[in-house]
């Protein structure tokens, strides 16, 4: 079965907004086996609407159009689909019905242009909307040589698009397929290399046809490894995936840093809460950034103070190596002054000072101020993760 997705409204076309749907719903569907073989996008004209949709109904058996659903002139996608299914618009009650409740509860006279997000291509059935009042259409179109071609058209607003998928245009694909399954995916986060080296430690791991499948993006220099696995119960899910799980884990050690939601600073104050230990920072490069991720994580009672500091001011005095009141303080540097295509890279200093010693280390850093930021502040909490991971191996977990 091939898919393709078409992108409907001239705010892509125009490039004021990114496809963001087409990207979640080709993973979704590849993570249901459905392969995705044309990404169409198309601004708010019924003519090149109707060209697009005709297109889709020649190459693929599964067509899923987001956005253009809604109650203006420029929403033509119900319009559209009427028109290369060759039938009439017809109003349905049911949906209808649900617009008007949806206007009632918000306390709302319903606009008649409204009246538009009731009509359906004739024999389409309208697929709910909990939240938004455009429901959407679920349309099949006869073909001459082959099987039906199936519209699926969903809102654009990426909630209720999602919302969609997961209760009515999954499930419907999965029918299609003749399986049910249940998809079950887990994450992997891991950082201290590249995203090309860890691929190259990874082996055949990241290959597109694999399964389970797994993916890989970056975000900031915290690289997420991605497992999804469909099967007919999340427990079976969850086996098919673990061997890949075990693999990961063996294959990268110490740069898995965590799972699913766990950022560094999770971890971090997760395994100083363990050992009780507390935390002061200072910061020179960073603009915050340490002490405002662990003040907004889980972080009382381990996470003690914080001094943020502009510039070079203070750091040969205050980059101090005594811990203070804390069990540890985490000394992250001035940032090294932007590279110019000329100039060697700078170096960035950490230093973790703690009641039994210090630990200083540099690292070459060049690049954006941007990027290395946060960076610069992973590489400081990682530095207090490697730490307490060598202390609890040395059984010198407190200082
Ligand atoms: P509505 O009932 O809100 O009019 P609609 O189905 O007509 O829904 P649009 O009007 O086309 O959808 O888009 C609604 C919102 O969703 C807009 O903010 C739009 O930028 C956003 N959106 C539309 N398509 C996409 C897309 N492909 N990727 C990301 N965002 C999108």
């Amino acid at each position: 079965m091939r898919a393709e997705i078409i992108s409907i409204g001239d705010e892509l076309t125009t490039g004021q907004r990114l496809d963001t749907n087409s990207q979640w719903l080709s993973e979704r569907l590849l993570e249901i086996g459905v392969e995705v073989a044309f990404h169409t996008t198309v601004g708010d004209n019924v003519a090149d609407n109707v060209l697009a949709f005709r297109q889709a109904v020649e190459r693929a058996d599964v067509i899923l159009a987001t956005g253009g659903l809604g109650p203006t002139a420029d929403d033509l996608t119900r319009q559209a689909i009427a028109e290369v299914a060759g039938v009439q618009l017809v109003q349905d009650e049911a949906s209808l019905a649900h617009i008007k409740a949806l206007f009632a509860r918000r306390k709302r006279e319903m606009p008649p242009a409204n009246l538009v997000q009731a009509l359906f291509p004739q024999g389409s059935r309208p697929l709910p909307n909990p939240h938004g009042t455009a429901p959407g259409i679920d349309c099949s179109i006869a073909r001459r040589d082959r099987g039906p071609a199936r519209i699926f058209a969903l809102p654009g607003v990426p909630a209720e698009m999602q919302e969609m998928w997961a209760a009515s245009v999954g499930p419907a694909i999965q029918e299609l397929l003749g399986q049910r399954r249940v998809i079950a995916h887990h994450r992997i986060k891991c950082f201290g290399v590249g995203e090309s080296d860890l691929e190259a430690m990874l082996p055949d791991l990241i290959a597109r046809q694999r399964y389970p499948l797994v993916g890989i993006t970056v975000h900031q220099a915290t690289i997420t490894l991605r497992i999804t696995a469909a099967a007919q119960t999340p427990e079976l899910a969850r086996a098919a995936m673990q061997p890949t799980i075990d693999t990961i884990h063996r294959c990268l050690g110490v740069l898995v840093f965590g799972e699913e939601d766990d950022e560094l600073e999770d971890v971090v104050i997760r395994m100083l809460r363990e050992r009780h230990l507390t935390l002061a920072v200072r910061e020179w490069g960073t603009c915050g950034l340490v002490a405002h991720w662990l003040a907004s994580a889980r972080s009382a009672g381990v996470f003690q103070c914080a001094s943020v500091f502009p510039g070079q001011q203070g750091w040969d005095d205050l980059a101090q190596r005594q811990p203070g009141d804390a069990d540890y303080l985490l000394c992250i540097g001035p940032s090294p002054q932007p590279d110019s295509p000329t100039s060697a890279p700078g170096n960035l200093k950490i230093i973790l000072a703690h009641a039994a010693g210090v630990m200083e280390k540099e690292f070459p850093f060049a690049g954006h101020p941007e990027i290395l930021r946060p960076r610069a502040a992973k590489l400081a909490l990682n530095l207090l993760r490697l730490h307490l991971l060598r202390a609890a191996d040395s059984g010198t977990a407190r200082p």
